[in-house]
C-alpha cells in the first residue's frame, strides 16, 4: 500500500524517529543514516506521493515546507552558516521513500551538487 510508507508509520508513530519538529501539517526528524553533520528530514503528515505528483492542490503544503525547513534551520543551528535542501524525485534522483520529504542538509560544508 502506497499509503502505508515508512515514513507514514512514523507520522502515526508506529515507528520510532528522532523527531525535531512537529505541527499539525508536518513532521520532521533526524535522518537515520545522515549524509551531512546535521541532516533532518521534513515530510507532510498527509501521504504525498513524489513531486511529479503534485498540483496545485499540493501548492499550500509544499510552501508551509518552506517556511518550516528554514524554522528548522534555526532551531538546529544552520541558519547563519547555511544549508542545502534537497527533493529527491523518482528512481534516478535516488528517492528512497514514495512519501514527498525534503532533505535539510548543513553544520558542515557540502561539496558542489553540480
Ligand atoms: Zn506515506
Amino acid at each position: 500500500m502506497a499509503d502505508r510508507d515508512i515514513f507514514c508509520k512514523i507520522v502515526s508513530k508506529e515507528i520510532p524517529a528522532d523527531i525535531v519538529y512537529e505541527d499539525d501539517d508536518l513532521i520532521a526528524f533526524n535522518d537515520i543514516a545522515p549524509k551531512a553533520k546535521i541532516h533532518v528530514v521534513l515530510i507532510p503528515k498527509k501521504h504525498i506521493g513524489p513531486h511529479t505528483t503534485i498540483t496545485e492542490n499540493e501548492a499550500p503544503i509544499m510552501g508551509k515546507m518552506m517556511v518550516v525547513a528554514n524554522k528548522i534551520a534555526a532551531q538546529v543551528g544552520v541558519d547563519k552558516s547555511g544549508y542545502r535542501l534537497v527533493m529527491n524525485s523518482g528512481e534516478d534522483a535516488g528517492m528512497g521513500v514514495d512519501h514527498i520529504h525534503l532533505h535539510i542538509l548543513g553544520g558542515n560544508k557540502l561539496g558542489p551538487i553540480a
